[in-house]
């Protein structure tokens, strides 16, 4: 009897997934514990242009805005990047879901929603059948299955005023240990009359809320929100670094997206990231119930793929979580000196930051 495929969680992951195994014509089904997966909007919907092409999903019927720069402000120093064409989209992310799952429907994936899976339950089908546990960053597949710990968790609290941002075409970063340790805080365009607000700060320095009353009044931001209304809001979690293990023989169990902790450490981002999780996850159960192959293959595919781009992150996270302010403009002054903004500008693919080196090296060899 053939096997079936189980995906839990209907975000991105799990949708990508599911639509992958299902294109080789195999059966699967999605489960999701909320009747609206992807509602209420507590994530953000920033991605690398780049990353969005890679994706082969359409999505201009999410898009809110396009992005062309960025203004990192650390210790009185601004990085200004900018770029001549836009270099990154905004997507509405309850939308983004919604597409995906119109598409994974129409590869014939059967969806599940309002349908949460218990310990109990997801042992019981994995003694004859394949798990994709897609079920986000406080993951029960992988408690269930003892996939083992990421290596830390961020604590978010984001706000979206309806105001209209003085300018559309650049996201501010903060970089400010003493407010927002772990992570950064952010102001962004989501459209022509939205501006998004948010912190992101190491789950072991404690309340994201706290931290998003201090930002706002630190840097002026209050000023520029008073009197618009609140669109949405609400804290949320994001997992850092890839889990101990995202695949199990054993039990037929893979982990994809943000129950793999497949998110970029430098930003947070998991859009791109976790959907080429998804991908990979869903073409491994397709080749394992085709050939026979090893599901574990998918593990070691993964961490051989994205090697060099994980510990990049990693290292510019680990720069930035280790400098104070003053080290940080510092470094920000640095960067501005070498011409840092432009290169970024030019070759900036914020997913790929192996691919910005080889590019600046490669130009650097053609101007010498
Ligand atoms: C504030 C914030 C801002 C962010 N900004 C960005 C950004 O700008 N760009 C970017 O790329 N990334 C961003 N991210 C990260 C990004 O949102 C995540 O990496 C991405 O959504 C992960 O997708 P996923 O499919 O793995 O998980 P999720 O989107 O969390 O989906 C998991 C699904 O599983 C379901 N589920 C959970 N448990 C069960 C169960 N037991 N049974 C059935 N269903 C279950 C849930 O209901 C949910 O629908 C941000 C995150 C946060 C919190």
């Amino acid at each position: 009897m053939q096997r079936k495929v189980n995906v839990v969680g209907a975000g991105n992951a799990g949708l990508m997934a599911a639509k992958t195994i299902a294109r080789y014509g195999i059966d699967v089904t999605i489960y999701d514990q909320k009747q609206k997966p992807g509602y209420p909007i507590r994530a953000s919907g920033i991605v690398s242009a780049n990353g969005l092409s890679r994706l082969g999903v359409n999505c201009s019927k999410a898009l809110t805005n396009s992005l062309s720069g960025a203004r990192i402000h650390a210790g009185n120093s601004v990085l200004e990047v900018k770029a001549k064409a836009p270099v990154a989209k905004v997507l509405d992310r309850g939308i983004l879901n919604e597409i995906c799952m119109d598409e994974a429907a129409s590869e014939g994936v059967s969806i599940i929603t309002g349908r949460k899976l218990s310990a109990s339950e997801l042992m019981a089908i994995s003694k004859n059948d394949i798990i994709i546990g897609a079920d986000g960053a406080v993951s029960e597949v992988a408690t269930t299955f003892r996939m083992g710990a990421v290596k830390r968790y961020v604590l978010t609290y984001r706000v979206e005023y309806n105001t209209e941002p003085q300018d559309t075409e650049s996201v501010d970063i903060y970089l400010d240990n003493s407010i927002s340790p772990g992570l950064f805080s952010w102001v962004c365009p989501n459209g022509k009359d939205v501006l998004e607000v948010g912190v992101g700060v190491s789950s072991l320095h404690g309340n994201s809320k706290r931290a998003f009353d201090r930002f706002i009044s630190h840097y002026g931001i209050t000023e520029i929100i008073s009197g618009a209304k609140i669109i949405s809001e609400g804290a949320s979690i994001i997992p850092i670094g890839l889990r101990q293990k995202i695949a199990d023989d054993k039990n037929h169990v893979l982990l994809a997206g943000d129950a793999a902790g497949q998110t970029k450490a430098s930003t947070g981002g998991g859009i791109v990231f976790g959907s080429q999780g998804g991908i990979m996850a869903g073409e491994a159960v397709a080749d394992h119930m085709i050939h026979g192959s090893r599901l574990s293959s998918y593990e070691s595919r993964f961490r051989r793929k994205n090697r060099m781009d994980l510990a990049m992150h990693s290292m510019i996270s680990r720069a930035y979580r280790s400098l104070s302010e003053r080290e940080m403009g510092m470094v920000i002054r640095m960067l501005n000196k070498a011409g840092a903004g432009r290169i970024l500008g030019d070759y900036g693919d914020m997913d790929r930051p192996t691919e910005i080196i080889k590019r600046f090296i490669l130009r650097r060899k053609i101007v010498a």
